[in-house]
């Protein structure tokens, strides 16, 4: 690996802290890369509630979370950080001078490291019924993430789930699915209230159709692909089966610091422990966001903020000792096209 692929900075984990890290890491003129094991960036904002409100964030009385998500990813990406996504960090290794780390999709070189993960890598849930861990491969049938609606175009689709994912995929794969069901183990649906409503009258239509309350009881196929699925009524226990191409499970997210809690950081209660400058216990690897522990800490967006760019400066500074730890302020950036000299 040359040495142009040692970054200054490597972020671990691009929700909002990780993302508005990103941001601060190119005003400071750093190189960065940003690294996510999702296959999307905007962390919890994305993952689990992107159409909630959110009424705490400076600034903006109110913003759906896939908003804020967007302008954070507008603002955090500006400077050109390289992004690496559905990686999951699994090792991180101080060696001489710069830290090593392991992801399946690579190694990646860096002077320091920002973790910013969160409640650790979001996992998603997967379905608990034979057949499933058969099918969930890359030509099986069974998927936890819809990547391009085009891949079910003409398929027979098994949504499972009842939040905001499942509602938002029965509506956005009508059309192009041959044809689109979804079960939910409950009668009512968590998602945003509108969007049930549309699904709701899609099914009158008989665009879609809704089947609760409903769970897996197995996935059948043939030659590796999903031919049927066995369904289980919650009220009757009666069983259907229902002639299906593919399933995808979007039943959320298991939080779970994984690898993390193996890298030999100071860690309580499932976070890390952190000075007031963000250092952890190893040299060079900061921490932020939700992650992180110490007396007083709350875990909110704005708080992240500004435990980023604590942990942002910190890490130039370490980088090179001459770099002053306060970036001064962006209206006089010439980053941003300011005149530098006048406050
Ligand atoms: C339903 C709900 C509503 C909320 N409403 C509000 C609100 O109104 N206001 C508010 O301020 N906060 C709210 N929050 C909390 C807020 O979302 C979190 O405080 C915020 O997302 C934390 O940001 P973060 O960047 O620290 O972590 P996250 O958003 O959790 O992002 C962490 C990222 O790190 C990645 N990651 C973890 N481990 C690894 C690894 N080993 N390798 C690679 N990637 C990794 C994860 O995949 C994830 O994308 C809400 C939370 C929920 C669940």
């Amino acid at each position: 690996m040359s040495d142009d692929a040692i970054k200054d900075i490597t972020i671990i984990g691009a929700g909002p802290t990780g993302l508005f890290a990103a941001f601060y890491a190119g005003l400071r003129g750093v190189s960065c890369r940003i690294v996510d094991a999702l296959p999307q960036l905007g962390g919890q904002l994305m993952a689990l509630y992107p159409e909630k409100y959110i009424f705490d964030v400076g600034g903006l009385p109110k913003i759906l979370a896939k908003d804020l998500a967007k302008n954070m990813i507008e603002q955090g990406t500006q400077f050109g950080p390289e992004v690496v996504l559905e990686a999951e960090v699994q090792q991180l290794i101080p060696e001489d001078g710069h830290i090593r780390l392991v992801t399946r999709k690579g190694e990646f070189l860096t002077r320091t490291v920002i973790i910013t993960a969160g409640k650790g890598a979001l996992n998603p849930r997967v379905l608990e019924c034979p057949g499933w861990s058969e099918h969930h491969n890359e030509t099986g049938g069974a998927h936890t993430h819809v990547r391009q609606p085009e891949d079910f175009r003409g398929k027979r689709v098994l949504i499972v789930g009842g939040g905001d994912s499942a509602v938002d995929w029965v509506l956005g794969l009508r059309g192009i699915a041959k044809e689109v069901t979804v079960i939910h183990r409950r009668d009512e649906f968590r998602a945003h209230r509108s969007s049930v409503l549309e699904m709701r009258q899609a099914a009158e239509k008989g665009e879609v159709s809704i089947k609760t309350p409903y769970e897996t009881r197995g996935i059948h196929g043939d030659n590796g692909c999903i031919s049927r699925v066995t369904i289980f009524n919650n009220d009757t226990s009666e069983e259907e089966d229902l002639q299906v191409d593919a399933v995808v499970a979007l039943l959320g997210f298991k939080p779970d610091l994984g690898p993390i809690g193996q890298w030999g950081l100071a860690l309580e209660r499932n976070t890390i422990k952190v000075s007031q400058l963000m250092e952890t216990n190893i040299s060079g690897v900061y921490a932020a966001g939700d992650v992180v522990h110490y007396p007083g800490k709350l875990e909110l967006i704005a708080t992240g903020y500004g435990e980023a760019a604590v942990a942002v400066n910190n890490a130039v500074h370490h980088i090179n000792p001459k770099a002053r730890v306060s970036p001064g302020h962006s209206t006089n950036l010439k980053q941003f096209k300011q005149d530098e000299g006048e406050e």
